[in-house]
């Protein structure tokens, strides 16, 4: 799982730096795949190769949700040149411009303005965003407070910190993520897959059933109808256990997709062909880019720790190569901590 690809720069603030990787580090895991001898293979041939019994090899899909414009730039010409086929989810309102991905007007609000206010429904809040530190631990709050919003008022405090911080939320939206006429030439390239991400990419758990549905096929029909080509895999917003259950997994079967993508953190295995609409995925995060650790996540050795779901010795045998020691001891990387706290309190988008 990513979702933003694009060269470093230092003003990232730590609620979104999980979700961008450098294009030096989606082309390490591209070595790393080929190295651990894995097939890379579309979404298309998930649900056959998950279907095949006994000893089928290795295999990684590759998958970016939210539609980000640096998909385009910096993504794809990685994956062209490694022939590598991918996955866009697509929010169709980002690339209509007609929604604004929260998480990041909140980063940019914080950038351009010296103190930001808002009625978070317990009065007002002022917080000062004069310099580094404080427009980082001001951005955090605004996180939790946006994430436990409700979708409407979520919306409309974005909104309203736009607003103050004097930014264009159309124009923001066109910077950060594909147009449809980005998304032609991306769904044009080799190996491209386009999946649908929602229209207004809400938390599907909180809405009712007919409104989740609506969210979850009318994406597909649009873009199916914008770009022409068949729209068969899904990906959940936010994706974790509170934000889509058995009901949205429901939802997803009777629109017909093929398989739909959680965030919840795992491998799939031979069994999830009767789970396909509940695919569990690595992510690859911003705070986590040195090449060790790259090279431990796409071993799938942590995920199989984690989930207890296969033996250590196999996994081992599979081509796991352990840090080395001085790997071991490196610092972890500025903001560790509060990106730690940052992903693991909200889901991704
Ligand atoms: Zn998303």
């Amino acid at each position: 799982m990513f979702h933003h690809v694009a060269p470093h720069h230092k003003d990232r603030l730590a609620i979104n730096k999980g979700l961008e990787i450098t294009p030096e580090t989606l082309e390490h895991v591209l070595l790393s795949l080929k190295a651990q001898d894995y097939d890379i293979v579309p979404m298309d041939a998930v649900p056959e190769r998950l279907a095949v019994s006994g000893g089928s090899r290795r295999f990684a899909a590759l998958t970016f949700d939210d539609g980000g414009r640096d998909n385009l730039i910096h993504a794809a010409p990685v994956l062209q040149r490694h022939e590598a086929p991918f996955t866009v989810y697509v929010t169709t309102g980002f690339a209509s411009g007609t929604t604004a991905p929260w998480w990041h007007v909140i980063e940019q609000a914080v950038h351009a303005a010296s103190a930001l206010i808002i009625n978070a429904g317990d009065g007002l809040r002022r917080f000062d965003t004069s310099d580094q530190s404080k427009k980082q631990r001001a951005a955090r709050t605004l996180h939790d407070i946006l994430w436990r919003a409700s979708e409407p008022v979520r919306a409309s405090l974005a909104s309203e910190l736009a607003a103050q911080a004097r930014l264009n939320l159309a124009a923001l939206t066109r910077e950060l993520c594909m147009d449809w006429n980005d998304l032609r030439q991306i769904a044009a390239l080799p190996g491209c897959t386009i999946g649908a991400h929602t229209m207004t990419h809400p938390n599907l758990a909180a809405l009712d059933e007919g409104a989740a549905m609506r969210e979850i096929s009318e994406a597909r029909d649009e873009i199916r109808g914008r770009l022409g080509v068949a729209v068969n895999h899904f990906a959940y917003p936010y994706g974790a256990p509170h934000c889509c259950e058995t009901r949205e997994f429901e939802c997803a079967r009777l629109a017909g997709f093929a398989t739909a993508v959680t965030t919840r953190r795992g491998l799939v295995a031979q069994g999830d062909v009767h789970s396909l609409v509940s695919l569990p995925r690595v992510p690859i995060n911003g705070f986590y880019q040195q090449p060790q650790m790259i090279d431990a996540l796409v071993s799938g050795l942590s995920m199989a720790l984690a989930a207890q779901s296969a033996p250590i010795s196999a996994k081992l045998r599979n081509g796991w190569r352990r840090p080395t020691e001085s790997a071991l001891k490196q610092p972890k990387p500025p903001g560790h901590h509060e990106g730690r706290a940052a992903i693991t309190s909200q889901p991704a988008p």
